[in-house]
Parts: structure tokens; sequence; C-alpha cells
């Protein structure tokens, strides 16, 4: 028999490291809190920079290693925050990172931006039946910023929510990753006095292709007790992020409010209380009564799917994940 936490939360993220960017501080903290926290993660990010100069040679255009590197920065970013149910859409190297908007990688057969969309929607479709998450977390329609695999994720996610819902275990709330405008400022006028700063050359947030208004921001998660945890994740992705990005200066300026709180736009699902001007949540769980019988997890999981088997499990860290995070 399966067992799982009450609370269950699904993220779908394109690369190794958006996790921790983007939602780290969220998922440590409803890890920490004994919530069923899954990671999707749709491509091994073949495609990154690399920022570690001994490792330059796993690029794509020579070993065309760093994909499978990136497992590992992955499996301890997880460690960090506490997250040990992974998995890779599809499993480890289905889809390859598509690179950046109009590059020939986006062509690759691989491409993630090139995946067949049923096809890719199924297999979140199989992770939905199996852990019946009440709440999933990926991006807005743009990405967030435009990235062809971040574009992906949300169609994926969204199309897979489709899916669920005409099957009746579709996640009762989905939300969108966003940075709420007046956070965007007060971050944007504190670097512009930095020596590194990320907004170089940006006149107004208006040219930026992330910010939004403050009363279309559903949710502030405040992670601030996990943003050492956040940290740690982030530091785990080396090859992506240099040990001085400004990611990390604007962190110890900022403190703990930087690192620890993220917010979200809803985007299915119906908002539950909040509080503040705003009335934004401060729980993704808000409002959804998740010990209702719809959400008793059916067993046994279906053949074909059974990620809690490790002969059904793919490589490396998630075979790790479905072994010790679901038995
Ligand atoms: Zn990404």
């Amino acid at each position: 028999m399966t067992t799982l936490p009450d609370r269950r939360l699904l993220l779908v993220h394109a690369h190794p490291d958006d996790e921790s960017i983007g939602t780290g501080s969220t998922m440590a903290h409803y890890a920490a809190a004994g919530a069923h926290v899954t990671l999707v993660t749709c491509t091994l990010g073949e495609e990154g920079e690399i920022h570690v100069p001994a490792l330059a040679q796993l690029a794509a255009a020579e070993a065309d290693q760093l994909g499978g590197f990136r497992i590992g920065e992955l499996t301890a970013a997880c460690a960090a925050l506490g997250v040990s149910d992974h998995r890779f859409l599809g499993g480890a190297g289905r889809y390859r990172d598509s690179g950046m908007m109009g590059m020939p990688t986006n062509g690759h057969p691989r491409a993630f931006w090139a995946a067949d969309l049923d096809e890719a929607a199924g297999q979140l479709l199989d992770v939905i039946r199996e852990v019946r998450p009440q709440v999933m977390v990926t991006y807005d329609p743009n990405g967030f910023y435009g990235h062809p695999d971040h574009i992906q994720a949300h169609r994926v996610a969204m199309r897979a929510h489709e899916l669920a819902t005409a099957e009746g275990v579709a996640p009762a709330k989905v939300y969108w990753t966003a940075l709420p405008r007046t956070v965007l400022e007060a971050g944007m006028s504190h670097l512009t006095a930095s020596s590194d700063n990320p907004f170089d050359g940006v006149d107004s947030i208006d040219d930026l292709p992330f910010g939004t208004p403050d009363d279309q921001i559903a949710a502030r998660i405040d992670g601030t007790g996990q943003h050492a945890a956040k940290e740690a994740a982030m530091r785990a992705h080396a090859t992506q992020i240099p040990a001085d990005s400004w990611l990390y200066a604007i962190a110890g300026n900022f403190g703990a409010e930087f690192m620890g709180v993220e917010y979200f736009t809803l985007a299915v699902g119906e908002r539950g209380p909040g509080g503040g001007p705003n009335g934004w949540e401060d729980d993704l769980f808000a409002g959804i009564d998740v010990t209702a019988p719809q959400w008793a997890v059916r067993l046994p999981e279906q053949p074909g799917h059974d990620l809690a088997d490790p002969a059904s499990a793919g490589d490396g860290p998630q075979r790790a994940a479905a072994t010790a995070g679901l038995r």
C-alpha cells in the first residue's frame, strides 16, 4: 500500500535549476511542513551555459554531457529542498533542452519545444493519476520569460490538467509563477547602484517580460524560514549559477525576503481566504478540503505507470526518488 500525506503539491518545471530559482522556498516550505512535493522536470538542460571552467568540455557543442551532469546537480538541489519525489517527464533524456527561441536546437528530434503535446501531457497525467495532487504549479503562457521550454512546460501542464479533468482526477488549483510589479520595482531600483546589475539598460519594467500587477497576484508564500535551503539548492546548480552571481548578492542585501518569498497567480480553481490589501492567500492549499474523499489516493497504482516500482522507474535520481519517496 502506498500512503501519501494529505496535502500534495506538483510542480512542473522546464530545466534543472528552475525549481530552485523560481519555487525553491515554496517547495522547501511545504516539504518541511509534511506535504508531499512532487517535482517534474521536462528536460535535462543540455543547452545551458557552463559557468564552471573546468567543466566547459561537457558543453553541447563538445562532449554533450551537460544534461547527464545536471541530473546530479538537481539531485543535490532536491536534497537541499527536502524533496524526495522527483521525476523527469517521460524519463531522463526523453525530452531535450530546446535552447533559446529561434536557435537551430529548437528543431532537434528530441527538443521539448517540438514534443507532441498529447504524448507529453499523457506522461504528466500518469504522475497526476498516481500522486493525485490538489495543487499544481507551472508557468504562465509566456513561460514567465519566453524560453521555448518554459512555454512548452506551460502547454503540457495545462493540457494534462484538461485530460485529468476529463477523468475526474485534476488538481483543484493551478498556479503560475509570478513577480508582483511592486516587488520588481523595488528590486530594480535597488540594483541601479550595483556594479553587477542584471537590469542594466532596462529603462522601465514595462520593457521586461515579467512583472504582474499586484492585484492579479493570488498567493504570497512566505518561505523565509527556508531561504537557506533555497540558496543551498541554487548553489547545487553550480554549472548554471556562478558563485558570485547577482542572485546571491541581492539576497545578501535584501535578506531573507528576496530568497524566501514567492508569488503566484491563480489560473484554475477558486481562490481561498487571504489577507492584506490584495487578499493574497498565504497557502496554496487555502480553501481546499484535502481530506475529502475525492482526494483519497486510489490503490493500487495502475500497472504501467507504477513509478514507485524501481523496475519501471528511470535511472538516477528518478529511480532513487521513486524508491525513497513513495514507499
Ligand atoms: Zn529554465
